[in-house]
């Protein structure tokens, strides 16, 4: 795609550090490519963005990201097709949902012409930072921060949007074990749960760490009030599949508006898989667990893509899932990266030619 409606200056690296890179043996989001885009946040408006090398960033320890928390951020994906073409997977969706948290952290929306574009141009630029190899991709982290100044407990009038990418490797190996957890919530109503904001990764930690020393991999969040609906797990939304019906909770001001959750819906319904989008209570999912009708757990999110779940704890007890040939999970993975790696048709039109 090129636009030449926005004018991106671009300061491209003196050396490139691709030759550093071990693209057989990548882990997830710990290694960058050459290149970020920038864009400032001052006097009411967003400045131009800019391609810069990767580098650190420099600012005042007033910065009100440090006292206030003004932080949200988005997780996207570029693929390479065999034909080294690259593509994203509903990108507009992303950037819509940044505005969406934006809006509700009290942050200045970002033109949506800015963020494609944006990006788009630095995908070009690192375009060999996109790894070929089966399961990887290019993770791309957008953010935004408040680096506007001062003590006062108010939005700052400076902020920041940066792109930067990572070449990745597959989020999770292995089937995981999760805690359902019931004392502490990560988003409650009226809050900001279905913001990607900053802080709610930060409260989830502490949680997520006691479920680690009692053996579990994650925790499966339950809404604030009852502490009986499962909600997301971990950092993913949830999906469950009791008999032959795939379930998953409504998007609300807990459950962030997953963009692989609602594709997976919609592919589900394609395979003629019967779906529901309601309340699931835990005390359903320990019966259906000791009936035998519970037949698989996972995640779902664009990291992971899908995770499957081998076990549930509830209180002191652990309920193991039963292993599936040809499960949900796999066949509706395998639909949507055919689909995101350009291996198969898009009747969607989710996939986004770069
Ligand atoms: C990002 C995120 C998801 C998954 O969203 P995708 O658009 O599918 O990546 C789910 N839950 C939470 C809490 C998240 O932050």
């Amino acid at each position: 795609m090129n636009n030449t409606a926005l004018k991106i200056q671009v300061e491209k690296i003196k050396v490139s550090k691709i030759d550093q890179v071990d693209f057989d043996n990548l882990s997830f989001g710990s290694v960058f490519s050459d290149h970020m885009l920038v864009c400032d946040y001052k006097n009411g408006s967003w400045e131009a963005p800019k391609i810069v090398p990767y580098q650190p960033i420099s600012l005042d320890p007033s910065a009100k990201i440090f006292h206030y928390g003004q932080s949200i951020f988005e997780g996207m994906k570029a693929y390479k097709d065999e034909n080294d073409e690259i593509f994203l997977f509903r990108p507009l969706d992303n950037c819509r949902r940044l505005n969406i948290s934006a809006k509700r952290m009290a942050m200045p929306e970002l033109p949506e012409e800015f963020f494609m574009e944006g990006l788009t141009a630095l995908l070009e630029l690192d375009k060999d930072w996109i790894p070929r190899n089966a399961g990887s991709s290019l993770y791309i982290r957008p953010f935004m921060f408040a680096s506007g100044t001062g003590f006062h407990a108010s939005p700052a009038n400076q902020y920041k949007f940066i792109i930067a990418t990572a070449p990745s490797g597959s989020y999770f190996a292995g089937k995981v074990k999760v805690l359902i957890e019931e004392k502490y919530s990560r988003s409650a109503n009226g809050g900001v749960g279905y913001a990607k904001a900053g802080g709610n990764y930060a409260g989830q930690f502490y949680p997520t760490q006691l479920a680690v020393e009692k053996g579990y991999n994650q925790v499966i969040w339950t809404d604030d009030n009852t502490h009986e609906n499962i909600e997301e797990a971990g950092a993913m939304n949830i999906f469950v599949r009791i008999g032959d019906t795939l379930i998953t909770g409504p998007t609300s001001d807990r459950i962030l508006d997953g963009i692989t959750r609602k594709s997976i819906l919609e592919i589900a319904k394609d395979e003629g898989i019967a779906t529901e989008v309601r309340k699931i209570t835990v005390s359903e999912l320990v019966e259906a667990a000791k009936k035998g009708t519970l037949k698989e757990m996972f995640g779902a999110g664009t990291a992971a893509v899908v995770s499957p779940i081998a076990t549930f704890g509830y209180r002191d007890t652990d309920y193991d899932l039963p292993e599936l040939e040809n499960s949900y999970a796999s066949r509706l993975k395998k639909r949507i990266t055919d689909i995101q790696y350009n291996r198969a048709e898009d009747p969607f039109g989710w996939r986004f030619k770069v």
